[in-house]
């Protein structure tokens, strides 16, 4: 064996036993050594190694069956920061290695507004977060757009256009004291519903924010799956009209158009008195229940006629839907999203794949937190949690 291959496997084991105190804590070393599948003498020199750099501590002791105490293992206090650049705001939390969140702020600003006035709101974050705990793992750092992970810059940001062409990580990095990650919005959620949220459970399946833009963050075999362009994942352009509205990216009648929150709030503009900018000042006893039914059956249709696409191409286990029309609209369009799968795909398919809602706060952020954890917890390419 290499030392390279040597350094590799420690590393993965110091993964898997991180892991396991995360599923398991308070747990005991027996308890890991189960688990992971590896000797009580290597536990030991791993956990002390991990001891030794204030990741893990003992939590007391509990009796066994023969009345002898042994010690067990929880994570000691260490912190993420996660924050999130939206187009009207920008919000951040602050997490342990659990996943609890620990403190949650925003920080609005007006609409496609200038880098200037979202690097202070990043700064203003970060501070209150950092007066709480210093993150001291790393912040993860989130935005809607085609972000170049590889150079740090940002190709294209439509719905934040202070951040086209920037380059993103040493514009933020000077923002924050600690280390900054990075991730696409849409990916950041399903790397939020891979560690805390509905898709901790499987191997598979994808996450799609239905918000400003429509994107999916795609899960196999529990890692990211990025394409060969890293922009996998683009369900919002997937034409579900070829004559349609025009879109943003230059084609017709993308999925977008038919459901994003700006698509949803000009349907519903239509029969309402005074205009509304955003669903959530959205006048719902000012329409007509039989229009705001129809607005709602078609909205979840064209969205489920995306999906389907999903459905017939990954079939995935589980899709979990998120974002700002989800979250107002959710119970009104879920039976038509069905129907919308349902009529379009396979039909093998489609019975594979349930549909379910988000119940992630500050999904976004959350996600963004978990970079710094990735960081720690996993081998890319070899261990993920
Ligand atoms: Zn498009």
């Amino acid at each position: 064996m290499t030392l390279r291959n040597h350094s590799l496997i420690k590393r993965i084991n110091r993964g898997r036993i991180m892991n396991a105190i995360r599923i398991g804590s308070p747990v005991a070393r027996s308890q890991i050594a189960a688990r992971v599948q590896l000797d009580r003498k290597s536990i030991t020199n791993f956990i002390n190694e991990l001891i030794a750099e204030g990741l893990v501590m003992e939590s007391g002791k509990v009796g066994n069956i023969a009345g002898r105490p042994y010690s067990m293992l929880k994570f000691a206090d260490n912190f993420a920061a996660g924050i999130h650049i939206a187009p009207h705001l920008c919000c951040g939390v602050l997490i342990d290695f659990y996943g609890n969140i620990i403190a949650a702020h925003e920080v609005e600003y007006p609409l496609y507004t200038d880098l200037a006035t979202i690097c202070r709101a990043v700064e203003n974050l970060y501070r209150q977060l950092n007066s709480v705990h210093p993150p001291n793992l790393g912040v993860g750092l989130s935005m809607p757009g085609s972000l170049d992970l590889k150079s740090g810059v940002m190709e294209e940001a439509v719905n934040i256009p202070g951040l086209a062409g920037v380059e993103v990580r040493k514009t933020f990095s000077a923002c924050v004291n600690e280390p900054l990650f990075l991730e696409e919005e849409s990916r950041s959620i399903a790397l939020a519903e891979k560690w805390f949220g509905k898709g901790r459970s499987y191997a598979d399946f994808v996450a799609v924010e239905v918000s400003a833009g429509v994107g999916m963050g795609i899960i196999v075999g529990r890692r990211l799956f990025k394409g060969a362009g890293q922009y996998a994942g683009e369900v919002g352009h997937v034409v579900i009209e070829p004559n349609g509205p025009p879109c943003r990216c230059g084609n017709r009648g993308c999925l977008e158009t038919y459901v994003s929150e700006p698509a949803v709030v000009r349907e519903l503009s239509r029969f309402t008195k005074s205009g509304f900018a955003r669903l959530c000042y959205f006048p719902a006893d000012s329409v007509d229940p039989a229009d705001y039914n129809r607005i709602m059956n078609d909205t979840g249709y064209r969205l489920g006629q995306g999906l389907a696409a999903v459905v017939n191409i990954l079939c995935p286990r589980t899709i979990i839907l998120t974002g700002d029309v989800i979250n107002l609209f959710g119970a009104a369009i879920l039976p038509a999203v069905r129907e919308g799968i349902t009529r379009n795909s396979v039909k093998g398919n489609a019975r594979q794949t349930e549909l379910v809602v988000s119940e992630l706060a500050h999904v976004d952020a959350l996600g963004a937190a978990t970079l710094p954890l990735a960081d720690i917890f996993e081998v890319p390419g070899y261990f993920y949690v």
